[in-house]
């Protein structure tokens, strides 16, 4: 049994397909005869010719819009790209292991990189990045010399892989899969928060997965206790058998939820709305009913093209989603690019430190050949429809006037070429950042409304990186630290007559739903798959009893504490239902 963290709940049964990630799409990784040695060497040399016109590409480009200095990082990548050393081991790999191309890269070049990770010498670490970013690189050469976008997944399987970033992900035929199994990322993670969205299982943090698991496996990824079994016996499958008949039963017992209000038992009700990542997910926030669309991520067009999607693109789907809530609240929030969230088209300068770089509003502020065709776009969902703007990574005031600015330049623009809009358009902040979260009140007078994103916050507070697992256990959404920050941003958008909206993850989970109305919040946007789940918490909660809860909890010193104080809490047969329950006398897990 592997262990790792649960991101996805469900449990699933399948064939291992495992992958290696690369830029745009991940490459299958499986044994080979040895008829077929020469050829996958042959195929080095064409990949390395290629990652390397990249590289000569990318350097002149960034030497151009950004600087000599910068554009050396590429300089550097190519004497990576080229080092025989690197090259010897690759090549070897193959001929003893018989594994393929893309197995022995991906080794070969994370053994380099975990060797320079290691080392004491600061600039010697810093080579760590170049080395993965050359691997990725040659992963995705190898990927366009097969001449597909990304590999064919049988259908079925479950994607076993080093990591899957977002564009990656995004370009996998999601709907063959049936679970994913990563080495790196927790459940914070953009693909985790994807995968939920799918409702796909998913276990993150698995050390040495793609190593420890061959193309062809039998696996079982139980999503609820983050662990992977590999080629099990049959009293393991036939147990879980057993626990997917009782989790498919107990979302049926939620459905009845549907049609009725998420009021709570001393008759609040509260909109209820879900996050969308993509045009087809409005259609599961129709279907469960959501209130509205309390986050519209569009980062997911972006990230399936290999150029920016022009205005005309956006527009389509945005007026689509907007056509099909209508005439509910629907919140389109710009791109948020930068951080963790990077496009193979649009390199930015590279970072140590990059959810410190420069990101979200303010990266889009300085490239308004990004911000205005969306905002066009958005502008223009406008006219019929009451849709809102969100601004992502707000971190103080100049971010939101400055967004205004070029709001009115648009504005102004679409007047003169006789488009319609909606002129008094809300525009809200995302308070995702320390700064923001202290600065609520002052924000809300500038900003329309807010939306907490606790994902991001949680890994400001608490300094600890949302994307990596050797972070995960520090990645404490009900810290208490976290939650007198929320309990001060609540206060802060009331006293300003604000709207305040929860988007982050942390709103997703009913474990939370009681402690989040309490500290104030009523506003709640989630996964679609978690509606029911949210709406069965709120339903059974009452406020008072919410309000005495968050007392407590603000008043507690650890997350720890908190979570054992809302474990107490929660009604037993909730615990069931979310499979945390030892069953049967119980396994370790
Ligand atoms: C957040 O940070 O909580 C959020 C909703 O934004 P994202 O997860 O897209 O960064
Ligand atoms: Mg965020």
């Amino acid at each position: 049994m592997l262990k790792g963290t649960g991101v996805s709940a469900g449990v699933a049964q399948g064939t291992a397909f495992v992958v290696a990630c690369g830029y745009r799409s991940a490459v299958p990784q499986r044994n080979i005869r040895a008829s077929e040695v020469n050829g996958e060497r042959a195929r080095f040399d064409g990949a390395v010719a290629r990652a390397d016109a990249e590289l000569v590409k990318l350097q002149n480009d960034v030497r151009e819009r950004i600087g000599a200095s910068q554009a050396e990082i590429f300089g550097a990548q190519r004497l990576v790209l080229k080092d025989r050393s690197l090259r010897d081991r690759v090549l070897r790999a193959i001929e003893e292991k018989r594994v393929n191309l893309e197995a022995s890269v991906s080794e070969v070049f994370d053994q380099y990189t975990r060797s320079f990770e290691g080392a004491a010498d600061g600039y010697l670490r810093e080579r760590a990045s170049d080395i993965n970013d050359v691997r990725r690189r040659v992963l995705s050469a190898l990927a366009e010399q097969a001449g597909r976008a990304g590999p064919k997944i049988p259908d079925g399987a479950i994607v076993v892989s080093d990591e899957l970033s977002p564009s990656v992900t995004a370009r996998l035929e999601l709907d063959h899969v049936r679970a994913f199994v990563t080495e790196r990322g927790n459940k914070f993670s953009h693909s985790s928060i994807l995968a939920r969205s799918l409702g796909t299982p998913a276990v993150a943090g698995v050390a040495g997965a793609s190593a420890k698991i061959k193309t062809g496996d039998r696996i079982i990824v139980d999503g609820v206790a983050g662990v992977v079994f590999v080629n099990p016996d049959s009293s393991i499958e036939r147990e879980y058998d057993r626990l997917a008949a009782d989790l498919r039963s107990s979302k049926e017992e939620l459905q009845h939820l549907v049609d009725l209000s998420s009021v709570t038992l001393d008759g609040t009700t509260l909109p209820l709305l879900a996050n969308v990542n993509k045009f087809s997910d409005t259609e599961a926030a129709f279907l469960y009913n959501a209130d509205g669309i309390g986050l519209y991520r569009t980062e997911f067009t972006f990230t399936i093209r290999s150029a920016f999607p022009t205005e005309e693109e956006q527009y389509e789907f945005l007026e689509r989603a907007a056509e099909r809530m209508h005439p509910r609240k629907l919140v389109f929030r710009l791109v948020d690019l930068g951080g963790d969230k990077i496009l193979p088209y649009f390199p930015l300068p590279p970072s140590r430190n990059p959810s410190l770089a420069e990101r979200g509003i303010r990266l889009l502020l300085r490239h308004l050949e990004v911000l205005k065709p969306q905002l066009r776009a958005f502008l223009r969902v406008s006219a019929r429809h009451p849709i809102s703007i969100l601004l992502p990574v707000v971190v103080g005031l100049e971010d939101v006037r400055q967004a205004r600015q070029i709001v009115r330049q648009v504005q102004d623009e679409l007047s003169a070429e006789g488009k319609p809009f909606n002129p008094a358009v809300p525009i809200g902040a995302m308070i995702e950042v320390p700064s923001a979260a202290l600065m609520a009140r002052t924000l809300a007078k500038d900003a329309d409304f807010l939306s907490l994103g606790t994902n991001d916050l949680v890994q400001y507070v608490l300094a600890a990186d949302r994307e990596d697992e050797s972070t995960a256990p520090y990645y404490q959404p009900l810290h208490p630290a976290v939650l007198r920050l929320i309990q001060s941003v609540v206060e802060g958008a009331r006293s300003a007559g604000r709207e305040l909206a929860i988007c982050g993850e942390m709103a997703g989970d009913p474990l939370h739903t009681a402690l989040l109305l309490g500290l104030g919040l009523r506003e709640l946007s989630v996964a679609p798959g978690q509606m029911l789940e949210v709406k069965n918490a709120i339903r059974r909660t009452r406020l008072e009893d919410a309000r005495q809860l968050a007392r407590t909890a603000l008043d507690l010193g650890s997350a720890s504490e908190v979570e054992a104080l809302v474990n107490e809490q929660r009604p037993k047969t909730d615990r069931r239902r979310r499979g945390s329950e030892p069953r049967n006398g119980g396994s370790d897990e």
